[in-house]
């Protein structure tokens, strides 16, 4: 959630610092502010609200001089949304500057022992002890007083620090919040995500926790814990400024949907090699592989719908159990797990919250790990054991399209993958998922290319009240994910059955005009899905139903429909999404709502 931003080189930082922040705005925040060194003294420019304001208030920071500067945005957690509350914080002797993402634990504790010493607070975030910790750990050296503070702090951390006494430098460091160096000709940048300075450089140091940066125009040095200089590698992005840019598109969250053929593509192409699934990139050991017994999916969200189609495909393909839980839950229950078994983790950012728990919490009981990644070099892709990338590249709506999808491409291939390994693997069924997988960007475009058709459902349905989603098996998990896009960005109330639960409760909320939106895809449950159909019906529901091309039968029982082709079960899920990712995304749109950045929600959650 939220961004920090650093910059020091031979420009005006200000103007840099408000253009980064201005990339990083996707990740959600309620107020901004920069810090700049201005000869003697810390020029601090910070409010509540839009960046925009922030904006205005600095003629795009042309007000504000200085070359050295770090920036904000704040996702407030602790202390309202206040111009007081905006970071940056200032110590109290005016020395230190510091920019804080994430929370700090103990600060209660921190803050008493200083206002003991005489400091005072002005603000209620847990974040401004940060500055006067560092203040009262001063060592004349920025480097060993960040390593005398930063062992006080609990919680997580992604910060950026000035100081007075060394105007020609600035400091970072993380912990269990995403933090990043860049370096550029002469300049240097610290920030929350790599799309946010792609136009200034693409070569990047990704940081590993407790280890401090201290950058200048030339340099970025890096120490460890125990303030020894540590070597690291330049990491080069491979992914230009257009792929993090709009593109011409009205929304992010309409470009990244057209992307999914090509995204689907990535994901897919490189790991299907003469007929065969080859994860081999995984490095999974073959005898472990053959002893599996039991998967655990966890994940947050839209990556948690995708686990639960992950579970069904492991179920189905290896024939042992697997069960698919949402990490907030699993972190804090009691899962059975041991040496045989596999706990995938699945997240677009590799940096949400309670997954990074979750993965910590398998790692400690000893369970193999395995994450489903979006973000290159994330805590969650550095800290599992295997990662498996989705290659959807940089998506920046806050409701994800192409990375949920590639996220279920990628869970596709590793059941395949591990019976294929085990010897599970049927000749035939192989053959049927390989040429599934390989026509499915072509059938993804076909029917992205029909966006129209849920463009004009959409303005027929867009202002209805509450809607539910009934589905069964696979069609109940498209069911949740469908409704979770509709509700996130159009703010319509929605929920999703399981479409035989239906008449043990919910069924009493059905009233005339109330849309229920029908998903059946699998010719197996058609019947059963129609019957529920009926029922619904007879209660004076509008339905809309989700079928496959050629099911003349289901789509007669509805009012409107919407038609995807017809793909093997395990590959269906892809292409029957889109449909409902488009209608969520016309109904959001028809209702005047801010698309890419719905209200209350942050991109990466990274806060439990
Ligand atoms: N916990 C800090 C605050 O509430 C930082 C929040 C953030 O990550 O933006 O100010």
């Amino acid at each position: 959630m939220c961004g920090v931003v650093g910059y020091i080189g031979g420009r005006q930082a200000a103007p840099i610092l408000l253009e980064a922040l201005k990339k990083l705005e996707y990740r959600g925040y309620d107020s901004a502010g920069i810090a700049v060194i201005d000869g003697e003294s810390i020029d601090v420019r910070k409010m509540r609200g839009r960046l925009q304001l922030l904006c205005e208030h600095t003629r795009d920071g042309q007000d504000v001089p200085g070359t050295v500067g770090i920036g904000h945005t704040r996702w407030a957690t602790h202390g309202a949304p206040s111009d007081r509350n905006s970071h940056p914080h200032l110590s109290n002797n005016g020395r230190f500057a510091v920019v804080h993402n994430g929370i700090i634990e103990n600060f209660r504790q921190i803050k008493a022992m200083l206002e003991g010493k005489g400091y005072v607070f002005y603000s209620e975030t847990d974040s401004e002890v940060i500055s006067n910790l560092i203040q009262y750990c001063d060592q004349g050296d920025l480097v060993k007083t960040l390593l005398a503070a930063v062992p006080h702090l609990e919680g997580s951390y992604a910060l950026g620090v000035l100081s007075l006494d060394q105007p020609g430098c600035i400091a970072a460091l993380r912990k269990d919040s995403p933090l990043i160096a860049g370096k550029g000709e002469g300049e240097s940048f610290i920030v929350s995500d790599i799309p946010a300075i792609l136009n200034h450089t693409r070569d990047v140091y990704l940081m590993e926790d407790g280890e401090v940066a201290l950058l200048t125009g030339d340099e970025i040095r890096f120490f460890n814990g125990y303030g020894e200089a540590v070597r690291k590698d330049i990491f080069r992005v491979s992914w230009d400024v257009s792929s993090a840019e709009k593109g011409g598109y009205e929304h992010f969250m309409m470009k990244e949907m057209m992307e999914q053929p090509e995204t689907l593509r990535e994901t897919v192409r490189p790991r299907l090699k003469e007929g065969r699934v080859d994860l081999d990139e995984l490095k999974l050991d073959g005898d472990f592989i053959r002893r599996l017994s039991m998967v655990h999916l966890v994940a947050c969200g839209s990556a948690y719908h995708a686990g639960r189609l992950g579970k069904d495909l492991i179920e189905k393909y290896l024939g042992i159990p697997a069960e698919a839980d949402i990490a907030s839950e699993f972190r804090y229950g009691s899962p059975i797990l041991n040496g045989d078994h596999l706990l995938i983790v699945i997240s677009q950012s590799g940096e949400t919250a309670d997954t990074i728990a979750a993965l910590r919490e398998g790692r400690r009981r000893g369970v193999k790990t395995l994450a489903v990644v979006n973000v290159v070099g994330s805590t969650i892709a550095r800290e599992a054991d295997h990662v498996l990338y989705t290659w959807a590249g940089p998506e920046i709506a806050v409701a994800t399209t192409k990375a949920y999808t590639a996220q279920i491409a990628a869970l596709i291939l590793l059941s395949a993958y591990l019976a294929q390994e085990r010897g599970q693997l049927a000749e035939a069924e192989r053959a049927e998922l390989i040429e599934g997988l390989e026509k499915l960007p072509e059938l993804a475009r076909r029917v992205l290319g029909e966006k129209e058709q849920a463009q004009y459902l959409a303005s027929r349905y867009f202002n209805r009240g509450d809607v539910y989603f009934i589905g069964r098996g696979i069609d109940y998990s498209l069911s949740l994910e469908g409704s979770l896009k509709l509700k996130e960005i159009s703010y319509i109330h929605s929920e999703a059955q399981a479409a035989g639960e239906l008449k043990h409760g919910t069924i009493s909320l059905i009233e005339q005009g109330t849309l229920v939106i029908a998903i059946s895809t699998q010719k197996r449950l058609r019947e059963k899905m129609a019957g529920n159909i009926q029922e619904v019906k007879a209660r004076g529901a509008a339905v809309l139903g989700l079928v496959t091309e050629g099911d003349e039968v289901s789509a007669a029982l509805c009012d409107d429909c919407l038609r995807v082709p017809a793909l093997p079960d395990a590959v269906q899920p892809i292409l029957s999404i889109l449909p409902l990712q488009l209608l969520a995304y016309y109904v959001a749109a028809l209702r005047g709502n801010d698309v890419d950045k719905p209200r209350n929600l942050a991109k990466s959650v990274t806060v439990e």
